[in-house]
């Protein structure tokens, strides 16, 4: 089973002609809502790969909890562990202009106040640990302790790159996924300078699988002295939001089944590239068959 612990939001979207300004008042049409938060995204990712996941997070007390709740609910995500705390649930205030540019204000409500002692009981060697960036940082650390304890591997995507100095918590995880830019900020501050390949293997140990996406370019990744490169196929890309928590998903998924990691490197390269040809975050997590058939044609 895929335990997530992390970030879920509701996203308000208005479409507007031009972003505003500082100080400026913009008006566009109707908004409309989508239940996000990379936590919630990538825990329904996983769940449509064909994963039972759990979600461990929090909602607030008023009416926008639940409508972010309702992607997962009905893809049969358990929530048994989803706390409803006093105060408001996590939001993102989404204005997007005619060209598709966006501007982005997050209220962190109830996912600022998540606790990874919830995490007790619900891990297990059998569970993968799925964490982001999205919660404190101070408790994806926690949580990682509490999976030590428990023998769960962890999967870790730290989007966005945590400020805290994070090298050493590294040596807790199994999977590590970022994507270009990512690395890029994350080989600058370790001082670490040359190509993508050296941060690779700086990263990458017998005991610890590295992924970097790369947008239509796939994925390079290292994992035990081996280099895996996997291209995405060519698809027609209509909104590339919420690609990176599907391949986070369908590889979380494809590795806690047990498949190879070059093999679940192309089930999350699929889920990718399929979660570009739709709409929305959560709405566009591709399933299971449509991610296997797609990831039986790269070669
Ligand atoms: P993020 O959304 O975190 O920035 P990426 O943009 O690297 O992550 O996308 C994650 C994965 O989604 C890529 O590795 C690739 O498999 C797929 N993907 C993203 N953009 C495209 C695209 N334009 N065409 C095909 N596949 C894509």
């Amino acid at each position: 089973m895929i335990t997530v612990f992390g970030s879920i939001n509701l996203d308000l979207v208005v479409a507007v002609h031009k972003l505003p300004k500082a100080g400026q008042t913009v008006s566009g049409p109707d908004h409309q809502t989508f239940p996000g938060g990379k936590g919630a995204n990538q825990a329904l990712a996983a769940c449509r790969a064909g994963a039972p996941v759990r979600m461990v997070g929090a909602i607030g007390q008023d009416a926008f909890g639940p409508l972010a709740l309702t992607n997962m609910q009905a893809a049969g995500v358990d929530l048994s562990a989803v706390r409803t705390l006093p105060g408001a649930s996590g939001l993102a205030f989404i204005g997007i202009d005619a060209e598709g540019e966006n501007q982005i204000i997050v209220a962190n409500g109830a996912n600022a106040r998540v606790d990874a002692d919830w995490l007790q009981g619900c891990l297990s060697k059998a569970d993968t640990l799925l964490l982001q960036g999205e919660v404190p940082f101070s408790q994806v650390k926690r949580a990682m302790g509490h999976a030590r304890q428990s023998g769960a591997p962890v999967f870790w995507n730290p989007a966005p790159v945590p400020e805290e100095d994070f090298i050493s918590t590294l040596d807790a995880v199994e999977t590590l996924v970022v994507n270009g830019s990512e690395a890029e900020d994350i080989a600058a501050r370790t001082g670490l300078s040359g190509s993508l390949d050296a941060f690779i293997d700086h990263f990458a140990t017998d005991s610890r699988r590295v992924a970097v996406t790369l947008g239509a370019k796939g994925v390079r990744a290292g994992f035990a002295g081996h280099r895996y490169q996997v291209a995405s196929p060519a698809i027609k890309a209509v909104d590339t939001t919420g690609a990176g928590d599907a391949f986070c998903g369908a590889l979380a998924a494809a590795l806690d089944a047990g498949t190879l990691f070059d093999r679940a490197l192309k089930e999350a390269v699929a889920a990718g590239a399929l979660a570009c040809t739709a709409t929305g975050a959560q709405s566009s997590a591709p399933r299971r068959e449509d991610i296997h058939l797609l990831a039986d044609q790269i070669v």
